[in-house]
């Protein structure tokens, strides 16, 4: 089966947050176009491999690097749809940061440094689970929070937010000058979903240790969240720092787009592989003798 990624993509990729609204958005949604769940297994695969390729190009080529950024709800599925389409990667050109509540030496800083800090080399890809976003979602939900971060109290206003928002725009905006693919997912899933997710990781002994009392408490928070992160993606979502809206009511379907995205835009990149001077490929023969004559 082969699909036009580019129209695949469409109704998730938002580049211009202006009159974005989640609205719109349906975490049920897998497509009109009405690709079958068993198609799905074999599309992800061709998606995997591809980019495998790519990634082993962007390692080589040492030119762009590529920042993925995940954020979502609880139970929305981060973790394994990293652990899905990261699956044929070679693990030396990918990292992973998870990015928890901030330690007492980062919150000693602005709010960017531990991100900074963890951006991908060139011809790396850096995955962020969770990232500076958090600072615009869980922060705005708790403002309580800003009382940690140890700011001067004349800089935290009422439009603390926008100001964050502003900055972190600029700071992506940078960073695409720099030579490095920003690709940012919201995964969106229901609030009734997540309450069936819950209920499964209590249900099933294997996946006790997933529980975690705090969730069900952010999840009474849940209009204020889609709020924050309705505010966010209209304030950074641009062409070259996109937000994709993945549905993700259905883990297959989830990994599809994000899988689909990236391959899309790794491959607008124009990556290859170094080409060898004409100078050195005619040394070439010589190097084989040399090689044979052992
Ligand atoms: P999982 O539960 O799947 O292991 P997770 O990403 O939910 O992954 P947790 O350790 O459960 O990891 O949660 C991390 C928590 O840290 C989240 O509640 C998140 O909102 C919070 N957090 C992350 N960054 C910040 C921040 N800058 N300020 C405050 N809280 C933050
Ligand atoms: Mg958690």
């Amino acid at each position: 089966m082969k699909v036009d990624l580019d129209k695949f993509l469409a109704p998730y990729r938002i580049e211009d947050g202006k009159g974005f609204t989640l609205k719109d958005h349906d975490p049920r949604d897998t497509h009109e176009l009405g690709i079958e769940k068993a198609d799905a297994k074999e599309l992800l695969r061709t998606g995997i491999e591809r980019l495998t390729e790519l990634q082993e190009m962007l390692y080589a080529q040492n030119r762009w690097s590529v920042l993925l950024i995940f954020q979502a709800m609880d139970a929305a599925g981060k973790d394994s749809a990293i652990k899905h389409v990261m699956s044929g990667v070679n693990p030396q050109g990918v990292q992973v940061y998870a990015f928890k509540r901030p330690s007492a030496e980062e919150l000693d800083h602005d709010f960017l440094w531990r991100c900074a800090r963890n951006l991908p080399e060139r011809g790396r890809i850096g995955v962020f689970n969770r990232s500076y976003y958090e600072e615009v979602l869980v922060v705005r939900v708790h403002q309580e929070i800003l009382e940690s971060q140890h700011l001067p109290p004349e800089l935290v206003g009422k439009s603390i937010f926008d100001e964050r928002l502003e900055d972190i725009a600029n700071f992506e905006r940078y960073l695409a000058h720099q030579g490095t693919l920003i690709l940012k997912f919201f995964l969106n899933v229901s609030k009734a979903e997540q309450k069936k997710r819950f209920l499964k990781r209590l249900d099933d002994p294997e996946k006790h240790w997933k529980f975690e009392a705090g969730d069900l408490a952010e999840r009474g928070h849940w209009d204020a969240y889609m709020d924050a992160y309705q505010k966010a993606i209209q304030a950074t979502a641009a062409p070259h720092a996109p937000w994709y809206v993945v549905p993700a009511d259905n883990k297959w379907f989830t990994r599809l787009v994000v899988a689909g995205a990236i391959v899309d835009s790794m491959r607008r990149l124009d990556l290859h592989f170094p080409k060898v001077s004409e100078a050195e490929r005619a040394k070439f023969a010589e190097y084989r003798r040399a090689l044979e004559a052992e």
